[in-house]
């Protein structure tokens, strides 16, 4: 019943989950401001509308890819957003996988349910809002191996899976609304933490005489082994593919490290819980942003942080 979607954000990761719904057989529409982002899609043949409106207007269900709150905020509520004039909606759902603060995902989807159906479908009577915001960057949307956390009614995500699925290869229900985005700036809370230490370690230990590669192997077979010791090693020539043997290049910029650290100092000082390392991590990475790292993958804190070196 799901057959047309709207998609609204076609930037780095968006454009690939948009391709791989067109590829499961879904009927889609797109739109964004950016010309050259829409014209991969029309030369393809896939219908383009102005505006977030007209997309609504066209679809059983919208997704938004977008940067940030101020975006999504915009394409909902804004002149000619999705919930643009009158009381009723074609779309059945919303879906938004931007990565923004639980505030603001609990607000729209607030926004969305004080609308009505154009039709009834089935039990639904209101359009109902979902955060699913993604874990797994440009490769994985590429790939359809994402995964979902997801906020909002269990009855609307069970009917959206098979949608994620399409994009993603795993979804997890997290609860009511705004615990999908609470779930995913928590994640990435704890990747940042955890690339500070076992940098901060491998530092230390090389200043103490023990090289980089000889240190990973004694986390990976010991307590200290974790994502960013196995799989993301952030010293340069320990893994091959990770993005500090590319100097940097690809994987996930520091500055969306620190987009998304400032989200959960920010969600943090609104219910008035201390999280001295989320402040902590995002003043140093605010900082590595201001040195002019921000286009490389946070794992570059281990060079231009602790070791200050510019080369
Ligand atoms: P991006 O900047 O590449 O793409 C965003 C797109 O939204 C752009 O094409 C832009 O033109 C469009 N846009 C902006 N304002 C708009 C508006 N008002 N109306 C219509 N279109 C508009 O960003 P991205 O890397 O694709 O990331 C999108 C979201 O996913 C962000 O919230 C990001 O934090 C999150 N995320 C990114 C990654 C990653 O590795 N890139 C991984 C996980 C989550």
């Amino acid at each position: 019943e799901l057959e047309s979607v709207g998609f609204i954000g076609l930037g780095n990761m968006g454009s690939r989950m948009a391709n791989n719904l067109i590829k499961a057989g879904y009927k889609v529409v797109v739109h964004d401001i950016n010309c050259d982002a829409i014209k991969m899609f029309t030369d393809k043949g896939v219908p383009a509308k102005r505006t977030p409106f007209e997309v609504a207007e066209a679809s059983d269900v919208v997704i938004t890819m977008l940067p940030s709150s101020a975006h999504v905020l915009d394409v909902y509520m804004g002149p000619n957003g999705l919930l643009h004039g009158g009381s009723l909606l074609r779309p059945q759902l919303f879906i938004d996988s931007s990565t923004i603060d639980p505030e603001t995902s609990r607000k729209v989807s607030a926004a969305v349910s004080s609308f009505l159906l154009q039709e009834k479908k089935g039990s639904w009577e209101k359009p109902v809002m979902l955060d699913a915001p993604v874990s797994g960057g440009v490769f994985a949307a590429e790939a359809g191996s994402l995964t979902f956390m997801v906020g909002g009614s269990k009855d609307a995500y069970l009917t959206a899976k098979p949608l994620f699925l399409s994009m993603g290869k795993n979804t997890i229900y997290c609860g009511g609304a705004g615990t999908g985005s609470a779930a995913k700036i928590c994640n990435n809370l704890v990747m940042a933490v955890s690339m500070l230490g076992v940098s901060e370690a491998l530092a230390l230990g090389q200043s103490l005489g023990i090289g980089a590669d000889t240190l990973t192997k004694v986390f990976n077979s010991s307590s200290a082994r974790c994502f960013c010791s196995d799989t993301y090693n952030p010293v340069p020539g320990v893994m091959e593919g990770v993005p500090a043997s590319k100097d940097y290049t690809g994987g996930f910029a520091s500055k969306l490290m620190a987009k998304d650290l400032n989200l959960a100092a920010t969600s943090a000082k609104e219910v008035g819980l201390r999280c001295p390392l989320t402040s902590h991590a995002l003043e140093i990475y605010t900082k590595l942003c201001q040195d002019g790292h921000e286009m490389k993958d946070f794992s570059c804190v281990f060079r231009h942080y602790y070791f200050g070196k510019d080369e």
